[in-house]
């Protein structure tokens, strides 16, 4: 069995930026990551009908914000661009089914950013500077064993069912706390502490779902409209310009407030069709020329959500890791996913800054056992 230095098991934001920063320390590792993609909660879509590739239409998360300086530097190292988010017109407002919508001037929120093409662009940057030797993707990671100072971690291919088991010093785990619990068999390995925390710690946003319809102009802007709208009517309760661009890849984008559950008693075309509709009742009838429409429940994603995501009304992770420093470092293991940061857990922001503490532990590790 081949032993490598770094094994890092999951390819969303935490896991490539680590890889990322490995790369630049010069210390090997292999990443594995289940789906045949990466970017985990970071996916979006190619605008079909749009000539321009370079264009991503977000169906995970939108908003770098204002304070999120970490993202902000990460997306200027990898020569990406930053956009305010489109807020200028007004808001519309849906009280009730038998009340028509109102519309409320100035009533935008906060200046957020968005990345230029949509964040999906800062995958494929990160993508693009690991070595293709150093990551396997449609890899999924079924258990992990720790035998003396070595870790045992069996990857099952998701393409051809073929299993092989790796061997490492040093386990960097970017994933959620809940789908440590589901795949990686604490039951071998951790306390009854941090497998009690492991499950009770909620991935944020699992249980979304979020639809995007683009179209070829801002309808919404030409009519002094924001493209925002909060609804208690339905199925979107709360809506945005989704624009890849400011000027180009005009879309825009809800939350369904239905659970994952109710949504898979709908058929997908059925629930799009009614997000078209209520999108024709907010911004007007040209809300149904669209080019493309997009739907993605998270909850019935099973790399993203777990039965409790699903059952628990949506919270913020808070994981305290620090309590379990002295058992992580004996096992040599390093939790860099978001909902293990100290600050901004569950954020974009909370993976950089999770993989960024778990990367400085590691390299403590290293470097002293190489010297
Ligand atoms: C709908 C939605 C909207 C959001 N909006 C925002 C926003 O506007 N701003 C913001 O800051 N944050 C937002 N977020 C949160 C943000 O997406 C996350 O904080 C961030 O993407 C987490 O990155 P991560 O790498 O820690 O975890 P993930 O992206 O979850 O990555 C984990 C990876 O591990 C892989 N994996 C799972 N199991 C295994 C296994 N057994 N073996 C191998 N690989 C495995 C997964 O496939 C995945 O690629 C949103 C999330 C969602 C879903």
């Amino acid at each position: 069995m081949n032993k490598k230095r770094v094994i890092i098991v999951g390819g969303g934001l935490a896991g490539l930026y680590t890889a990322f920063q490995l790369e630049q320390l010069n210390i090997p590792y292999v990443l594995f990551e289940a789906k045949d993609v990466f970017g985990g909660r970071i996916h979006s879509e190619k605008p079909k009908g749009n000539n321009d590739e370079s264009l991503f239409h977000d169906l995970g998360p939108t908003w770098i914000f204002p304070h999120h300086y970490r993202m902000k530097a990460l997306a200027a190292n990898l020569e990406q661009n930053l956009f305010h988010q489109h807020i200028a017109g007004a808001v519309v407002y849906h009280e009730h089914r038998n009340i028509a919508p109102k519309i409320i001037k100035n009533g935008q929120g906060p200046l957020l950013h968005r990345l230029e093409g949509g964040l999906y662009k800062l995958i494929l940057a990160l993508q693009a500077k690991l070595s293709k030797r150093n990551y396997q993707l449609s890899c999924q990671v079924d258990s992990l064993i720790k035998v003396n100072d070595t870790w045992q971690v069996t990857v099952k291919n998701t393409k051809d069912a073929s299993v092989v088991i790796h061997e490492t010093d040093n386990l960097m785990l970017a994933l959620p706390p809940r789908l440590i619990h589901e795949y990686l068999t604490p039951a071998h390995w951790a306390s009854e502490a941090l497998t009690k925390a492991l499950v009770a710690v909620p991935t944020w946003m699992a249980n979304q779902t979020k639809f995007i319809a683009t179209y070829n102009k801002p309808f919404w802007r030409d009519n002094g409209l924001a493209g925002q709208a909060f609804s208690r009517v339905g199925p979107m309760i709360e809506i945005h310009d989704a624009s890849a661009t400011d000027q180009q890849g005009f879309a825009l984008f809800g939350f369904i407030g239905l659970s994952s559950q109710d949504i898979k008693s709908f058929s997908i075309e059925h629930l799009k069709a009614q997000c078209i509709n209520q999108l024709k009742s907010l911004f007007g009838e040209a809300a149904q020329h669209y080019e493309q429409c997009y739907l993605k429940s998270w909850g019935n994603d099973v790399h993203v959500a777990t039965d409790k995501d699903r059952a628990e009304p949506p919270a913020h992770p808070d994981f305290y890791i620090k309590r379990f420093s002295q058992e992580l470092s004996s096992l040599n293991l390093y939790l860099a996913g978001s909902e293990f940061s100290e600050e901004d857990a569950g954020y974009l922001e909370g993976a950089i800054n999770a993989a960024d503490t778990a990367i400085s532990l590691l390299k403590k590790e290293v470097l002293f056992k190489s010297h």
